[in-house]
């Protein structure tokens, strides 16, 4: 469980170089000195919540987006510092940035490490060169030897690979090629994610037009089983559904996010969630640029998460956990509300093949390989 007074705090970059063809994230085009403006409006809202919040003790940082790394390493740099002065950080911070081939240089390896980074994650999703193509990914393939470089000879702290899988005409072979070229490195975490097809994006166009062949959700789920069999027997422990991690390695933002600790986004599009109220952050960038530092300004779409949305978020949150959903706990903690999720949803669910019931001991319902590959529980969010 979150300890008291624990807060998890994200920065937030909504900016791309590209746009990936499977995206669905509304994203702003790369600009130079919009990402420097973004910079100094990301301190001032930084400040002004630090004011509100004098007693959160900061257990984990996490740098998304988007692309943190399209800021320079100058900027990234004093961000982190800001944040240092600005918070009390727990002695032992996990401070995580995403990162993509392409993107690192000494210079940002060091600046970032020097001011507590010590999580780095990086978006590789594929190494076969005709899914990267594909996917319309934002670096040049042969980027892929900038990784080898950096990883080689700028002492990185801890690895987390990100991989895809489930990539329209991806074959088990070019699966395993992705996870033995994440594997080459030993990294101490990988994120597994299946590829959703969202619509409206070039990718699902192209499987809606008969132009792709799509993955099937049991091909899917064959490679799931296949990546986690592997991890397993190499020493790495599943925590969630997506993470794979060497003892003690855990991605400790999302875990303890899943865990329900409370957390602060700052930047555009940024989303936070305090004490039981969820928001999210600025209608437009230029109204972030402008208003950053008055908090009750930018932040839009707050609302008190009611009863209902309370159990959306226990239900995703303990099946995206190895721990499972406990029935009896989902029962005893929202009563009647859970009555049509466990007469009418989880049943069905069961009934597709999506979820099991480990009915020895206390019941817990856990998402199978199909569930997981077919990514079930998006379906729930819309509940
Ligand atoms: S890098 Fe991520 S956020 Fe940016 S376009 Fe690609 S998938 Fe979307």
């Amino acid at each position: 469980m979150p300890q008291e007074n624990q807060l998890l705090l994200k920065l937030f970059f909504p900016f791309c170089y590209r746009k990936c063809s499977y995206c669905g994230q509304p994203i702003c085009s790369y600009d130079n000195n919009v990402i420097k403006a973004y910079g100094q409006a990301m301190e001032a809202e930084m400040e002004a919540a630090a004011a509100e919040l004098p007693n959160a003790v900061i257990s984990a940082v996490t740098l998304e987006g988007g692309s943190p790394a399209l800021a320079s390493p100058e900027m990234l740099q004093k961000l982190l510092r800001f944040l240092h002065k600005a918070f009390p950080l727990a002695e032992d911070v996990q401070i995580q940035i995403q990162t993509m081939p392409g993107q690192f240089s000494r210079s940002l390896v060091q600046r970032l490490q020097d001011t507590g980074v010590n999580f780095w994650t990086i978006g590789l999703e594929t190494a076969a060169p005709e899914e990267h193509q594909l996917l319309n990914r934002p670096y040049r393939f042969d980027a892929l030897t900038m990784v080898d470089t950096a990883i080689r000879t700028f002492q990185m702290r801890k690895l987390n690979f990100s991989l895809l899988y489930g990539i329209p005409g991806q074959s088990l072979h070019s699966w395993k090629h992705t996870l033995d070229a994440a594997l080459a490195y030993s990294p101490d975490h990988l994120t597994l994610n299946p590829l959703r097809l969202i619509s409206g994006t070039p990718l699902a166009d192209q499987c809606q037009k008969g132009d792709l062949p799509p993955c099937s959700h049991q091909t899917a789920a064959q490679y799931y089983e296949y990546a986690k069999d592997l991890l397993l027997s190499l020493g790495y422990e599943a925590y969630t559904i997506t993470d794979f991690a060497r003892p003690g390695c855990e991605n400790r933002w999302r875990l303890s996010h899943l865990l329900g600790a409370p957390y602060m986004g700052f930047g555009y599009q940024a989303d936070s969630c305090l004490d039981g109220v969820f928001y999210t952050n600025g209608h437009s960038l230029k109204e972030y640029l402008e208003h950053s530092a008055k908090l009750p300004v930018i932040a839009n779409h707050m609302a008190r998460l009611d009863l209902r949305s309370q159990m959306l978020r226990f239900v995703l949150s303990r099946l995206t956990l190895a721990q499972g959903l406990s029935t009896q706990k989902l029962e005893q903690q929202f009563g009647q509300e859970s009555h049509k999720l466990m007469k009418e949803v989880f049943p069905s669910l069961i009934a597709d093949g999506f979820l099991t019931n480990d009915t020895a001991g206390e019941d817990v319902m856990r998402l199978t390989s199909l569930g997981i590959a077919s990514g079930v529980l998006h379906r729930l969010e819309y509940l």
